[in-house]
């Protein structure tokens, strides 16, 4: 998720965890304690972080978390579309556009791990055509593309 806002990043972590908050009542789900927390660490990090990242962030304010508890969370926090799974760095990041399922395409930053949800329909479409083409049927089609984002670049060429 970029961090755009200029505002309280306090406030700014309310409103977003409300915003979430009426995301899962409206799908008949409550947003419990140790789920507001994850989601709180989540948009604090403003990055993708692992399950253990997470337990690590989480340990100090909740002596009950354990690993299996985390990816519990994490798991229905997916479900719910609200949390996405990297698969190419075993992290998880907030969905920049949550509310229904989607083909995104992320780009992850290797140096500083900054992740973009992009949303291109050409190549969610072309994802799809070449499954049919090889007798494919996808029932994942994310895209995640690994390089060094704009601010890692600018910092290199500094140097
Ligand atoms: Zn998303
Ligand atoms: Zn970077």
């Amino acid at each position: 998720m970029r961090q755009g806002n200029k505002a309280s990043p306090a406030r700014a972590l309310e409103r977003a965890l409300h915003r979430l908050e009426d995301l899962c009542r409206e799908r008949g789900q409550r947003l419990t304690r140790p789920r507001r927390a994850v989601l709180a660490k989540l948009l604090t990090a403003g990055r993708a972080l692992s399950a253990y990242e997470l337990l690590d962030l989480l340990r100090p304010e909740d002596g009950k978390s354990t690993a299996a508890s985390v990816y519990r969370t994490l798991d229905f926090l997916m479900a719910l579309g609200i949390v996405h799974r990297l698969e190419s760095t075993r992290s998880f990041v907030l969905c920049e556009h949550p509310g229904g399922p989607h083909w995104v395409q992320f780009l992850i930053c290797r140096r500083c791990g900054q992740v973009v949800e992009a949303e291109d329909e050409r190549i969610a479409a072309a994802t799809e055509r070449l499954g049919q083409r090889l007798g494919f049927a996808l029932d994942q089609r994310i895209v995640e593309l690994t390089g060094v984002c704009e601010g890692c670049r600018g910092s290199a060429a500094r140097h």
